[in-house]
């Protein structure tokens, strides 16, 4: 099925719904695609004898795992849409199907604009889950240009070849010696940014959805980010009271590592709280008025792209270590899930 310019194939999905004889199945759709939520819906109630109930609130990820709650709701299967499982997740209660939402944009135009911009011979390409069919296109440009493109698996929490996400960027740091430049195929700033923190090889960007390519853009972003960092961990230096936070998604959970660090600020006289949450937002947070600095456990991204959007300081594990003087600030490293 075509949708807002993205090709989602519920085919398999409709087979195991008639299958097992689901009766009521939950649906989750990131926030790109959810004015296509009632075609999605009809489909499904068309195919087959079941009833959907969508799950609207954000879905952001694979990590957003639909909880036991649904079991209260009837539901026996959970169809998510956009994202691609995470392999290591253990343990999921409710039977899930990821289906990919396929982007239909051409990314010839787009990388032929970045061949110019990409340092060195050896190239490693990464990218996201809507143009992961796309690698096999970008291979044969880059080596067109006599180019040694190079695509690697990730770790336990990536399902392909090639494919980054905003808490882990293994496919790329994996081949991170045999490359001399990285090519992403994709929008936004997160992935390619959190690949150049992580790699400090150059990153070049080529997005098809606008034809367009940056690498400087990226490496301003990169120092923007920083400096906030920098100003983030040193504002944090006198705190006394941190909150840890642990996502209550499944596949954001650190738990493990949220009593670490209480143990750690523990060891150093420093009081904490361990705060589970689903979804942190500044406005959920706001009680929280003795708290001097969070220090996030949950989604990476919370830390770094919601950074303005809070009063309180929020540092990354590793960010909390240079504050406590256990890490020097030249070790940065960028806090992915792994
Ligand atoms: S933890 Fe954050 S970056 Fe990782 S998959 Fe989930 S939403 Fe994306």
């Amino acid at each position: 099925m075509e949708i807002l310019g993205y090709f989602v194939d519920l085919d398999e999905t409709m087979h195991t719904i008639k299958d097992k004889g689901y009766k009521t199945v939950a649906l989750q759709i990131p926030e790109g695609l959810k004015g296509s939520t009632s075609k999605i819906v009809e489909f499904i109630e068309k195919e087959t004898t079941c009833t959907a109930i969508i799950l609207a609130d954000p879905c952001f990820g694979a990590c957003d795992i639909a909880n036991y709650e649904l079991k209260n709701l009837g539901v026996e299967f959970v169809i998510q849409i956009g994202h691609t499982p995470i392999p290591n997740l253990e343990n999921i209660l409710i039977p899930t199907t990821f289906v990919n939402a396929l982007s239909s944009r051409e990314v010839a135009q787009a990388v032929e604009k970045s061949i110019p911009l990409l340092d060195g011979t050896r190239i490693g390409i990464v990218t996201t889950a809507q143009h992961l069919h796309t690698l096999d296109d970008v291979e044969k440009i880059l080596q067109k240009h006599n180019l040694e493109p190079i695509i690697s698996d990730g770790d336990g929490r990536i399902s392909n070849k090639g494919q980054i996400l905003g808490c882990n960027f293994s496919a790329g740091l994996n081949i991170v010696d045999e490359v001399d430049s990285f090519l992403f195929i994709g929008s936004g700033n997160f992935h390619p940014v959190g690949l150049l923190l992580s790699s400090k090889k150059p990153v070049i960007v080529a997005d098809p959805y606008t034809n367009s390519v940056k690498k400087q853009e990226l490496e301003d972003l990169k120092d923007t980010i920083l400096r906030q960092r920098y100003g983030a961990i040193a504002n944090s230096q006198n705190a006394k009271k941190f909150g840890i936070f642990i996502g209550m998604k499944k596949g954001q959970q650190r738990v493990k590592l949220a009593h670490k660090i209480k143990e750690m600020l523990d060891s150093v006289n420093k009081k904490s709280l361990l705060i589970a949450m689903e979804n942190f937002s500044p406005t959920s947070l706001q009680g929280f008025r003795d708290i001097d600095c969070f220090i996030s456990t949950s989604c990476p991204r919370i830390a770094i792209d919601d950074y303005l959007q809070y009063k309180t300081p929020i540092l990354t594990p590793a960010e909390l270590e240079i504050v406590l003087g256990k890490r020097k600030w030249e070790d940065y490293i960028f806090d992915q899930i792994s």
